[in-house]
């Protein structure tokens, strides 16, 4: 599993990508016929996983520039912002790859959505 994220890869077969480029998604794999949009709303876990290393972050980058730079609040805050929008697409996608593969191979055992 670890070594199939960063290579983009459909977490049941191994031999199409999910993604392409960082935001567009395929509906299934055309190696195996994996739905990667399952069901509406499948993607939630994939959210949660971004916001769980975004956030963290996020809080750590305004509190480095705050304490270490002595930054005021309004500025440390704007400079998170913008770092949360340049790391958007990169969180986005490979935590969308995590939580597909954490299905597959854990709450599936790699058997929905063959066809
Ligand atoms: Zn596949």
């Amino acid at each position: 599993m670890s070594i199939l994220i960063p290579k983009n890869l459909c977490p049941q077969c191994h031999q199409t990508r999910v993604f392409e480029g960082y935001y567009k998604m395929k509906k299934n794999c055309t190696a195996c016929g994996l739905i990667y949009e399952r069901e509406q709303g499948y993607n939630i876990g994939g959210v949660i996983i971004h916001y769980l290393l975004a956030a963290p972050l996020g809080l750590l980058t305004i509190v480095s520039l705050i304490f270490a730079l002595e930054m005021s609040f309004p500025y440390a805050l704007g400079i998170c912002v913008v770092q949360i929008a340049v790391t958007h697409p990169f969180f986005y996608k490979y935590s969308a790859l995590v939580w597909m593969n954490i299905h597959q191979a854990i709450i599936n055992n790699g058997y929905e959505g063959k066809r």
